[in-house]
């Protein structure tokens, strides 16, 4: 997605080894132009799925997955990373190993908002090692439904996470893939959409 990747280009900057900020228009700051373009470019690839919801994690897969959904004209449930008193029956759960953060969080959703009936695509923000994503596949399919696809905002194709889900079936569709860091700077690869 080429605003995207020149959004990236010109806002983004690398931190350490491999990590990129992008937190003055996705994952702090929001752009809500960009948000909107992103979950057009995913409904229009998605229309003809059979999708029944948008399913992401807290906080920042939020804003992508509920202008996928909106577009779709489907509901968004994102799963939450602590457990709350009033979630008090019937949640599903997965341990996921948070790459920034470096702690492991049980992530839940209430298992009302999920059937056997339902068609997922799962949205987020970034694909590294695959964590956060593979649990909401454990998630999704706990309650008997099935996951279309993962649709990554940005993906670092010089991590794992893209090769553990497509070994374990499920299709994956990035807006923009970075192949490598080099020099403080992102050098990209050719994405999906
Ligand atoms: P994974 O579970 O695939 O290892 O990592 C994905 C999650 O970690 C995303 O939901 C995102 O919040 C966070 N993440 C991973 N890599 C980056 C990065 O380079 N920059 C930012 N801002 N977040 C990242």
């Amino acid at each position: 997605m080429e605003s995207l990747e020149a959004r990236i280009l010109k806002d983004g900057y690398v931190l350490g080894e491999n990590i990129l900020k992008v937190d003055s228009f996705l994952t702090h700051q929001v752009d809500l132009h960009l948000m909107k373009e992103i979950g057009d470019v995913f409904a229009k690839k998605f229309r003809d799925a059979g999708i029944t919801k948008v399913v992401t994690i807290e906080a920042s897969g939020i804003a992508p997955a509920l202008y996928t959904a909106d577009a779709l004209g489907v509901p968004m449930i994102f799963a939450k990373k602590s457990k709350n008193i009033t979630m008090n029956e019937g949640i599903l759960t997965a341990e996921v190993f948070s790459f920034t953060k470096q702690v492991t969080n049980t992530v839940s959703i209430a298992s009302k908002y999920l059937s056997e009936k339902d068609k997922v695509l799962i949205v987020d923000d970034f694909l590294a090692n695959g964590q956060a994503a593979k649990g909401l596949v454990e998630i999704v399919e706990q309650a008997g439904a099935k996951v279309e696809a993962v649709g990554i905002v940005i993906e670092k194709s010089f991590q794992e996470g893209r090769g553990l889900l497509e070994e374990a079936g499920i299709p994956v569709f990035s807006l923009a893939r970075l192949e490598r860091f080099e020099n403080g700077k992102v050098v990209f690869k050719e994405a999906d959409l």
